[in-house]
């Protein structure tokens, strides 16, 4: 059987230094300085006022596991062999949410409201990964 490439993210020019921030093991989100809303997934206005007065800044890279589901089945795909892996939405310390990977742990210990931390893993040159460990 021929080995499926994973995917690799297609960055919108307004989401670069999102993925240029995480080549750096930095994990950032916009920042609305009209209604100090904080955003993600990037974007080019704010979702809540509209201004396109938008920051980065950099996240601690600490929150809880809000949801998850730990995926046992997933054939033909680029991820038989992750598996079983957990896919979750982490609800950082600032309020954000992000679909991504629990790593570092047994996937059947995966929790809602684990605390969690940010950790980097490099998919190839171009693209470097946040993903969440336990703490
Ligand atoms: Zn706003």
């Amino acid at each position: 059987m021929t080995a499926i490439e994973k995917p690799v993210p297609v960055v919108n020019p307004w989401a670069k230094p999102f993925w240029d921030a995480a080549n750096r093991e930095k994990l950032v989100f916009q920042h609305c300085n009209a209604c100090s809303k904080n955003i993600f997934y990037p974007r080019i206005a704010c979702p809540d006022c509209f201004s396109d007065d938008l920051e980065w800044i950099e996240a601690s890279g600490k929150g809880r596991v809000y949801t998850y589901t730990v995926v046992e089945s997933n054939a033909p795909s680029a991820f038989v062999d992750d598996m079983p892996y957990v896919v979750a939405i982490v609800k950082l310390a600032e309020g954000i949410q992000l679909l991504s990977n629990i790593v570092g742990c047994d996937p059947h210990s995966v929790v809602c409201e684990m605390p969690v931390e940010v950790v980097f893993e490099r998919l190839n040159n171009e693209f470097t990964l946040p993903k969440f460990r336990p703490i």
